[in-house]
């Protein structure tokens, strides 16, 4: 399988870790669009958020006390954003499941 997140998890392609356990690495974007820019996911390749399993549920609970922990490490006390893009027509260009977290300066764009 030709997974450039599956690479980077088992280290045969560089990247900054900023978190990482059993179930979750989390790196920082190589094109970050905000001071910090850091995708979070599971270790386990889940193609989309379309493709999650009941199974799942635990690596995706890790997900997000992961992304909690890195907030707080980081410094974001004043908040930051998680985003998720699923498919073709959310743009969605790695198909490993990975959330966007952002954070650093106040975010003006809302789509919701
Ligand atoms: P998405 O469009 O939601 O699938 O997001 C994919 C993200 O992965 C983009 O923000 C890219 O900048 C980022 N990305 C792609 N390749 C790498 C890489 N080798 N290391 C870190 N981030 C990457
Ligand atoms: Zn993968």
């Amino acid at each position: 399988m030709d997974c450039i997140f599956c690479e980077i998890i088992k280290g045969d392609i560089p990247s900054t870790t900023v978190y990482e356990d059993e179930w979750v690495k989390a790196i920082n974007d190589l094109n970050p669009q905000m001071p910090v820019h850091v995708l979070v996911m599971p270790k386990k390749h889940i193609a989309s958020a379309n493709e999650i399993t009941e199974e799942d549920a635990e690596t995706i609970g890790k997900i997000f006390l992961a992304a909690k922990k890195i907030a707080g490490d980081l410094g974001l006390e004043n908040g930051y954003r998680i985003i998720n893009n699923c498919g073709e027509d959310a743009g969605q260009t790695v198909k490993h499941l990975h959330f966007h977290l952002l954070g650093g300066r106040t975010m003006g764009e809302k789509i919701i």
